[in-house]
């Protein structure tokens, strides 16, 4: 089988010929960004949205991307094309690009942007039956000092770390607490619950990435006339929920039936998290 093209810097290279310099700031800093997008039948979900979150973040760690926003869009669609992929994840990562050693900026020199799209390895459907575990870690939420919002950098490490603690658990996903004590998100994830009818999902703040998925899920309860709230959430408004969902653009809205070995609800996917579920799906097939 013929290797997958990556899209560097303009031109496609095969997957073990597409080389980044050793000095990229991606890799000496993790000076970079990310977005993994979803395409069903090779039509991106909510591009624009990723577009958007893309040119903010970018803008606000004053990164001046080397293409327009039609430019990215279009490199993402030749991308998914020239792989001919239907069903596929795509990670746009966009870094400072190569810069002599040290922390200043060079603004003379070129961003590095690459393109890795890939088949969708779907979520085995028994777990949107049977839901998943997480495991809840406190005082562990990661803020990027200097910002007030989040953005989705390249700085990962602490989620990695916390993931990793939670599979050796046992868990699907692990989820963060700030420092007073509010649940704030997953580590690739963000997370909503239910109570008496009402959605809830925290706030976004310097610690809750404002996820793609929450959003369309926000959208799907206005459409239908869920009642919702963004408020804070604490661990004992958790253990209280009659249901409990995570999401992001590779689960989309996954049930949570366990957190920190405690069961919540009657131990099965809710009634409210599958009608979300079942209008997300609807969402784009009729996008
Ligand atoms: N929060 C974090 C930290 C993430 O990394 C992600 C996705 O990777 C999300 C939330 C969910 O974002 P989205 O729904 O845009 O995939």
């Amino acid at each position: 089988m013929n290797p997958p093209l990556i899209y560097l810097n303009g031109l496609f290279w095969p997957l073990n010929k597409a080389k980044i310099s050793v000095l990229d700031r991606g890799f000496t800093y993790g000076d970079g960004l990310f977005e993994t997008l979803r395409a069903y039948s090779s039509k991106v979900f909510r591009l624009e949205e990723h577009l958007d979150r893309l040119l903010m973040s970018s803008h606000m760690i004053f990164l001046d991307l080397p293409m327009t926003r039609n430019e990215i869009r279009s490199a993402i669609y030749a991308t998914i094309n020239i792989n001919k992929l239907m069903d596929s994840i795509i990670r746009v990562t966009v870094t400072r690009g190569e810069q002599p050693p040290g922390m200043s900026i060079n603004y003379d020199l070129s961003p590095t942007i690459v393109i890795h799209a890939r088949p969708l390895i779907p979520v085995p459907s028994t777990v949107y039956k049977t839901g998943v575990a997480i495991t809840l870690f406190k005082n562990s939420a990661t803020k990027i000092t200097g910002l007030y919002n989040q953005i989705k950098s390249c700085n990962y490490l602490s989620h990695i770390i916390l993931r990793e603690r939670s599979l050796k658990q046992g868990s699907f996903e692990g989820v963060m607490l700030d420092h007073r004590n509010n649940i704030t998100e997953g580590t690739s994830s963000n997370i909503f619950i239910i109570k008496s009818n009402e959605l809830k999902t925290p706030e976004i703040n310097e610690f809750v990435l404002s996820g793609i998925t929450r959003q369309v899920v926000l959208e799907i309860a206005v459409a239908n006339k869920i009642s919702f709230k963004e408020e804070i959430i604490n661990e004992k408004d958790i253990y209280n929920a009659d249901e409990i969902f995570i999401t992001n653009t590779g689960i989309e809205i996954l049930p949570v039936c366990t957190v920190n070995g405690q069961t919540i609800g009657d131990g099965k996917p809710g009634i409210m998290t599958k009608y979300l579920h079942k209008m997300f799906l609807k969402s784009f097939e009729e996008s």
